[in-house]
């Protein structure tokens, strides 16, 4: 699994040209997708909690075609139709899974923008509880979806799944100050392809992913003969 990519890649990723951030089970999937920003200037509070890796997604404001000022009006659960939004879907799941509507949490797969064209796949996250607040900051009622971190696409072998637990666990922050120190390049052979945020010295061992002093870019070539040493 690749971390560091084009846009391209994430709408070759799902198949589809993604057109919002909040895309409640799009093209008949059997899961939900959510693009997140922590930017400065981003347009909604996303936050990491990099030390339970819990994503708290904020929801989205009403359609610009339904306010002059989407940003001081409350966040909406319907449509004029009446019929729930994306931000309503979003809750719904999240509500049905806290009062055991149903067994299993939404499964979401999740990418974050850390700089122009250039995005980070998360990963895949459950969506485990949602609210539908006032809050001070913004004077109105937003929705907070709650995300942890799961590994089930059985795609990953348990090394990877070690590596990429750690590699998600970097802040934005971070990946984006060692994406333009690294000029978007794997440090031992410049190749641009298929690039991963490396720990130097790995988390297992008690290297920190909020310095970017402890990150580096790797090339899948060199990340794993890396992980091959470490084991
Ligand atoms: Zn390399």
């Amino acid at each position: 699994m690749r971390d560091i990519i084009s846009y391209t890649d994430v709408v070759q990723n799902e198949g589809f040209n993604i057109q919002h951030g909040m895309n409640f089970r799009p093209q008949g999937k059997p899961y939900s997708i959510l693009l997140m920003s922590v930017r400065k200037g981003a347009p909604y509070n996303d936050s990491f909690d990099a030390q339970t890796n819990t994503l708290l997604y904020e929801g989205h404001d009403v359609n610009r075609n339904e306010s002059d000022s989407p940003k001081s009006v409350d966040q909406p659960m319907t449509s004029r139709t009446g019929a729930l939004t994306r931000n309503g879907r979003f809750y719904k799941a999240a509500k049905d899974y806290q009062n055991k509507k149903t067994a299993n949490p939404e499964k979401v797969r999740i990418y974050d923008k850390i700089g122009s064209n250039i995005w980070s796949d998360r990963g895949w996250f459950k969506l485990v509880s949602a609210d539908y607040v006032f809050t001070e900051q913004e004077k109105r009622k937003v929705f907070q979806y709650r995300l942890e971190p799961t590994n089930s696409d059985g795609s990953m072998s348990p090394a990877e799944v070690e590596e990429f637990e750690f590699s998600r666990r970097i802040p934005t922050e971070i990946k984006r100050e060692v994406y333009k120190r690294d000029e978007g390049k794997c440090v031992h052979c410049g190749s641009s392809e298929n690039l991963h945020f490396d720990h130097i010295l790995p988390w297992s061992k008690g290297g920190s992913s909020t310095d970017a002093k402890n990150v580096q870019i790797l090339c899948g070539k060199h990340n794993i003969s890396k992980s091959d040493k470490i084991q």
